[in-house]
């Protein structure tokens, strides 16, 4: 038990420490890989905020090389259609709002001392159309260009209302490019923008088509050339103004079918849009007091507009940049982490999201504040499909795990061969005590009837001679017994060691049976035991330590005498068979079931039978006739009945046997 447990002991302590290690191992190379995994997704991310600030450091650096414009719209042409900003709002070095202006509203209505006054109540109260013509008319070489635009439009009007197209069309075009437009007053600009528009809705129902291209075309190219280019002094309209003019231009562009007009369609709607926002912007932010250089967010028209404030030598800026514009800074961050394992996400200083991965799964593993260019930004990282150091961990791990299971498969194995091991020896400890304890036993019957017979010899105590040599007799006969008990004895030890030298010379078959029926003959004699030899004439020769096969045989006979009872034959037969010789003891004892046969030959087997208990062994003698046969290359077999006898039969090979040692 104690050996047991310690063996449990050797194995289970070694495969519990083994346990805990590999787990202490498995964490460990987690947070390692975790570790190494997260420094290369900062490096990444370093690298992606560097990348953003010099991206941002140029756009930065493309205001500064704004050179100063001559208007505004030529600094929101720059800006919208190079620089790609979705709007701007300008105030000068003293802070005053240059754009976009709404202040100064251009009148446009009827002045009491207006010279037209007349013609208008006429067109408008009267609707006398004709009659206002003519009134117009009167006024449309007077030397105020203003009055002699406005009068040729009135006409032009109120001959589209008479139904004379042609007519209209006419005078609309000579209001439409009046030379004298560039004097740079507003009023009058407007009025010949007001007559280049009237000229678009003229060449609609117009029936000359292609007279109508060709002046649409002068006109577009007209409006648009003033619009956000305004060349030499042009008058500067309020932005909503321009704005107004530019949608119906765009309205026009997009319901004709010109088809050189396309780039300036695509040009014109990128400003019409940022103007829009650039109004809306000028209403949110309505002073240049805030934060420069720094993106902030505001809400234009629903929609979320970034702005930034930047100083240039000749203004102060606030340009407009939409979410795409924003994204297209951000472009490291998405180069950095696309179709890597973690996903990015940017937020902006109110936590609205700019970029990334709208919703990602679970919550970041790093976050990081964008460059100073983005103020209260943030920057999350995530895992796309699970935690990427997992996967990552769960290779090593793997390994480690199948090491570990194998371990343990060795400890168990060295465990269960040592325990055998044990076991075997344990046995062995065992069969020497019984051995001992047989042995002395042995021993002590015949050495203590011995003792009886000397004793009473020497007290004198016998009736006469016949008697002395009678206990004599005896004496040499237990002596006898003795010596064969210590042969057994010494040629089992031998055989444990296994340094039985066998002297292996050729051998007579008949001479060895006669030598061990000399040896046993005065014992059989004394249990009256009748033995029949029967031995073959001629033999063959054996290769036989002739001894060593006498002890087998003398084991043989003296069994076939102790295990029979009443009326005891026994025979020894030797012949030859199949280029053997064999030497076959029978007797008509008590026989062997079935289950002994296979074990009467292993050390100390004894047959636990009353007959078999009572008489005198230790249960070596067939094992030593095994281990002598199975030295000699030979084969013992039994064959047995119980109650009526058993047949042990060694066969012996005769060709070339054994070498003298083996
Ligand atoms: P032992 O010293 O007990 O005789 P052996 O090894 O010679 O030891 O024999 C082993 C057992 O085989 C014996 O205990 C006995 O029960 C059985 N045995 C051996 N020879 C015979 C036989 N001729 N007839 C019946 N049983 C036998």
């Amino acid at each position: 038990m104690q050996w047991v447990a310690l063996l449990a002991i050797a194995v289970v302590l070694p495969t519990v420490s083994l346990l805990w290690f590999m787990s202490r191992v498995v964490a460990n190379e987690r947070l390692v890989v975790r570790q190494k995994l997260a420094a290369l997704y900062q490096d990444k991310l370093a690298d992606a905020t560097t990348r953003t600030e010099s991206l941002f450091a140029t756009r930065l650096a493309g205001l500064d090389k704004l050179k100063p414009a001559a208007n505004p719209y030529s600094l929101f042409n720059r800006l919208v259609v190079e620089n790609t900003f979705q709007g701007m709002v300008v105030w000068d070095p003293d802070g005053t709002l240059v754009y976009p202006r709404s202040a100064d509203i251009l009148a446009n209505d009827v002045s009491p001392d207006n010279p037209l006054a007349g013609a208008w109540e006429q067109e408008f109260s009267k609707q006398q159309y004709s009659e206002a013509a003519q009134f117009y008319d009167r006024f449309s070489a007077d030397g105020d260009p203003r009055v002699a635009i406005a009068a040729i439009l009135g006409k032009s009007r109120c001959l589209t209302k008479l139904g004379r197209l042609d007519e209209a069309l006419d005078e609309c075009q000579k209001a439409a490019f009046a030379a004298s437009v560039g004097d740079g007053d507003p009023p009058l600009r407007l009025t010949v923008e007001n007559a280049r528009l009237l000229l678009l809705s003229l060449l609609k129902q117009s029936s000359q088509p292609q007279l109508r291209s060709e002046i649409f075309r002068r006109t577009i190219n007209a409006l648009t050339s003033d619009l956000y280019n305004p060349t030499g002094n042009r008058a500067l309209l309020p932005a909503f103004q321009n704005l107004f003019i530019a949608q119906k231009v765009l309205d026009a562009l997009r319901s004709s079918s010109l088809s050189d007009g396309v780039n300036a369609k695509d040009t014109l709607e990128k400003l019409v849009a940022a103007e829009e926002l650039s109004i809306a912007a000028a209403e949110t932010v309505p002073s240049i007091a805030g934060p420069f250089d720094g993106l902030f967010q505001m809400k234009l028209d629903q929609k979320p507009v970034y702005g930034l404030r930047h100083k240039i030598p000749s203004s102060t800026l606030l340009v407009l940049l939409s979410n795409a514009g924003v994204k297209s800074v951000l472009s490291g961050y998405h180069d950095a982490f696309s179709g890597s394992a973690a996903a990015y996400r940017i937020l902006d200083a109110s936590g609205g999201f700019v970029a990334g991965t709208s919703q990602p799964k679970g919550k970041p593993f790093a976050t990081a504040d964008l460059p100073s260019g983005f103020p209260g930004w943030k920057v999350e990282l995530y895992f796309e499909g699970g935690d990427v150091f997992e996967k990552a961990a769960q290779r090593q791990i793997a390994v480690y795990i199948w090491t570990g299971v194998l371990m343990i498969l060795l400890i168990l194995i060295a465990g269960g061969l040592a325990t055998r091991a044990v076991g075997r020896q344990i046995h062995l400890n065992k069969m020497k005590n019984d051995f001992i304890a047989t042995v002395s036993h042995e021993l002590k019957t015949p050495l203590a009837s011995m003792r009886v017979l000397v004793d009473t010899l020497l007290e004198g105590n016998v009736r006469d001679e016949t008697q002395a040599t009678e206990y004599l007799r005896l004496t040499a006969k237990e002596n006898e017994r003795l010596s064969r008990m210590i042969d057994n004895f010494l040629t089992f030890s031998r055989m444990e060691r296994n340094k039985k030298a066998f002297t292996i010379v050729d051998a007579k078959p008949a001479a060895i049976a006669h030598d061990a029926v000399e040896s046993v003959k005065t014992k059989l004699a004394a249990h009256n035991c009748h033995l029949a030899i029967d031995i073959a004439d001629p033999l063959p020769e054996l290769p036989a330590d002739h001894d060593a096969m006498v002890t087998v045989l003398v084991n043989l006979l003296d069994n076939a005498c102790k295990y029979t009872t009443d009326n005891k034959q026994i025979s020894l037969k030797v012949f030859a068979e199949d280029g053997r010789v064999c030497f076959a003891v029978s007797d008509n004892g008590i026989g062997l079931a079935r289950r002994h046969l296979r074990r009467i030959f292993e050390s100390f087997y004894q047959v636990d039978s009353s007959l078999a208990r009572k008489v005198e062994g230790c249960g070596l003698g067939l094992s030593i006739v095994k281990f002598i046969v199975d030295a000699h290359k030979g084969k013992v077999t039994v064959e047995s009945k119980p109650g009526k006898g058993s047949t042990f039969t060694v066969r012996l090979p005769v060709g070339p046997g054994p070498k003298n040692g083996d």
